[in-house]
């Protein structure tokens, strides 16, 4: 039942042209999961130190249920952080592994036995437990982590990018494991990661890192969907900008008149935006159409990916398999009204190219 609360925090490396944290408050809701989703090197890990007190900040406050920890040393904070890779103890089997943190607390035997046995229940994974690390799989030693991170009941999980060395399937699987667990638990989670996919599934709420900076935190839905700003937007894979003046229900750019849905909207300069898979393609001019040609298609799968040359500039265009067939050269590129999304412009990020910007 913790919340934890990150106040203006920020933290300089020495000899590091920028900040690693640069003003970052976030709360996190007792019993949810909030991901911390960001490119490398935006600060994602060092803000996860200064909540687990490995790292001191330089100006800031970690609260966790309102008080203040900045004074509390590591082992005392009741965080647990949890890595790419296990580091169990090779030497010692799962069960002394997991058992841990409970000897150096000064557990009775019994009690000890009793939590490893539930720990190991609970990340799916009885009957190893006389096994040495080297004995198990990628994804069962990361299973042997999380039970000896949270054998010791803490206030906090932290894990930092836990499954980004496990293939595919195993990482889908501990990625379900590890959510169950939580909900079960009910224990705060903050995780982190630099895989858009992985924050979306596994959320409550995902909060967009850029440059030691919180861009934007909301539903997983919302951050997808509608990102608010230019910047979070490209990073939420968003790659087509649209600048014009709004009036009424339209949206009047250099390249012709596209409608937008009244949603949010008001009149005046603006930039909206698309994403990539919500682009259409046809053979014929219509409604919001732009003229483009097939410079490139990629057939992956469950969807197509063109690249379309329109006016100047490129445009990648993401489409459901064989929705496009047929198509080839001179094609119509079409941007649903329900689809165009208002962003605002960051200060560092202005549009270079005018009406329309691609890529
Ligand atoms: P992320 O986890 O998002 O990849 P980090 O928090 O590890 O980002 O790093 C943020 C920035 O701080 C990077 O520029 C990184 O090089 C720098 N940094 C991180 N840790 C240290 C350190 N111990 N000493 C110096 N610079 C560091
Ligand atoms: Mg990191």
């Amino acid at each position: 039942m913790t919340q934890i609360e990150l106040v203006e925090l920020h933290k300089s490396y020495p000899r590091q042209e920028h900040p690693a944290v640069a003003g970052v408050s976030l709360n996190v809701e007792p019993h949810t999961l909030l991901a911390l989703l960001g490119p490398s090197g935006s600060g994602k890990s060092s803000i996860l130190k200064l909540i687990a007190g490995i790292e001191p900040p330089d100006a800031g406050d970690v609260r966790l249920d309102g008080q203040s920890v900045r004074d509390v040393p590591a082992h005392r904070r009741g965080a647990v952080l949890m890595f790419q890779k296990a580091y169990l103890f090779p030497f010692l089997s799962v069960a002394e592994n997991i058992a841990f943190g409970l000897r150096v607390q000064g557990a009775r035997r019994t009690t000890i036995r009793a939590e490893v046995t539930r720990m190991l229940d609970l990340v799916e994974l009885p009957g190893i437990a006389a096994q040495r690390p080297a004995q198990l799989s990628g994804g069962e030693q990361q299973r042997v982590a999380l039970a000896r991170a949270l054998v010791v009941r803490p206030r906090v999980l932290l894990l930092d990018e836990p499954f980004s060395s496990l293939d595919a399937a195993v990482r889908q699987t501990l990625q379900e494991a590890v959510r169950r667990i939580q909900r079960e638990l009910g224990i705060t989670t903050i995780l982190v990661t630099h895989d858009r996919s992985e924050a979306m599934a596994l959320a409550d709420r995902v909060a967009l890192l850029d440059r030691g900076a919180v861009l934007a935190a909301d539903t997983p839905r919302e951050l997808f969907l509608r990102p608010p700003t230019r910047r979070a937007a490209r990073l939420m894979g968003v790659a087509t900008f649209l600048r014009g003046e709004v009036a009424g229900a339209s949206l009047q750019t250099s390249l012709g008149t596209f409608a937008i849905c009244a949603e949010r909207r008001r009149d005046g300069p603006a930039t909206y935006a698309i994403r990539p898979e919500h682009l259409r393609l046809c053979g014929e001019p219509g409604r919001n159409t732009l003229p483009a040609r097939i410079l490139a298609h990629t057939f992956r799968g469950e969807q197509s990916e063109y690249l379309l040359q329109v006016g100047d500039q490129t445009l990648r265009a993401r489409v459901p398999a064989s929705s496009a067939d047929g198509l080839a050269g001179q094609v119509f590129v079409q941007l649903p009204p329900a689809h165009l999304f208002p962003v605002c412009d960051d200060a560092s990020d202005t549009d270079p190219k005018g009406a329309c910007e691609y890529a």
